[in-house]
């Protein structure tokens, strides 16, 4: 289809009720990667989760997500932000993925994203788990500028391997992107980190690297605005990616994922924080770790495509002001 037949806007729940048609994010028109020459935003799925150390099932996590993402509208009622009015969006549909091989799928997302990137277009990704990110910053960081990160979590994800070699599952994402100079730990902050550790020292790495690790003792002492504020000053003014694991809410809020974690932020504690992030040099952003096998009510998928929703008003806003730039 060429360009200008499409209108990278959501189908109306008004033309055609919310429940009915193919569910595509936000109810946007689907276009293939190569076919995607005018869109500025891309929301595209990550349908595999073999980097999972624990509970399996973020694998489902897009499907999922994508029939949620139907319930959402056009205007955000708190910035009045209308992303659709200010970039072209459209749903790119789902990575390749093997669901038999580590590597190979690694090497096929960061294809999916190389050829999104090539072309422009910011991608909002849904996960699956959390090792996703990695192949995805490979795609679109630039080392001689690497990204900064707004990292919600209950984990730093910097953990060095798991079961005496494997570098890559998805307790390890942020160890591998700094060691291959994609992410600068000194960008990065961590929010809402908690959990038993293995040991002491699992705290030490992250913080010789200069990581901005936000403990949610912290975060419930300064509250969201303040550690959004936090946020935007670590990351400062340089590419910055936005990387959501569910997790780091409160299971009672998201309890349909691997590996939850008690004593989380609440959903709209969540949102304050991300409309705190407005003015961020947004180059993509991901939701991840919905897992539908231990989600039965639907919340879970719920909260992510909300933080979707939330992440894509903030890059739509930015997408306008760097177009007005040009
Ligand atoms: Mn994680
Ligand atoms: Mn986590």
């Amino acid at each position: 289809m060429a360009d200008g037949e499409i209108s990278y806007k959501p189908l109306s729940g008004m033309v055609l009720p919310r429940f009915a048609g193919i569910a595509t994010f936000m109810r946007l028109p689907h276009v293939a990667p190569e076919d995607a020459g005018g869109v500025d935003i891309g929301l595209t799925g990550v349908p595999w989760d073999g980097g999972t150390t624990n509970r399996a099932g973020a694998r489902h996590g897009p499907r999922q997500m994508r029939d949620a993402s139907t319930m959402t509208r056009n205007c955000h009622h708190v910035s009045g932000i209308m992303p659709y009015e200010l970039a072209k969006c459209a749903d790119l549909g789902d990575s390749p993925v093997n669901p038999i091989q580590l590597e190979d799928t690694l090497d096929r997302i960061e294809q999916h994203f190389r050829k999104i990137h090539e072309k422009g277009i910011v991608p909002l990704t849904a996960g699956g788990d959390h090792l996703i990110t990695l192949p995805i910053m490979r795609a679109i960081a630039d080392k001689k500028n690497p990204l900064g990160m707004v990292h919600f979590d209950a984990h730093t994800d910097t953990w060095d391997r798991y079961f005496g070699g494997a570098l890559y599952t998805h307790g390890t994402p942020f160890r591998r992107a700094i060691e291959e100079g994609l992410l600068d730990p000194k960008r990065v902050i961590q929010i809402g980190i908690r959990g038993g550790l293995y040991g002491p020292e699992d705290k030490e790495w992250g913080l010789a690297q200069g990581i901005r690790v936000v403990e949610i003792e912290e975060y419930f002492d300064l509250g969201p605005d303040k550690v959004a504020d936090l946020a935007r000053e670590v990351v400062g003014g340089g590419p910055a990616y936005i990387s959501f694991d569910v997790d780091g809410m409160d299971p009672v809020y998201a309890p349909g994922t691997g590996t939850p974690e008690v004593g989380g932020y609440s959903t709209h504690d969540a949102q304050r924080m991300l409309r705190g992030l407005r003015g961020l040099d947004i180059v993509g952003a991901d939701v991840v770790e919905v897992s539908p096998p231990f989600d039965p009510s639907g919340a879970t998928a719920l909260a992510g495509v909300t933080m979707m929703w939330e992440i894509l008003c903030l890059m739509a806003e930015r997408v306008s002001q760097r177009s007005a730039v040009r």
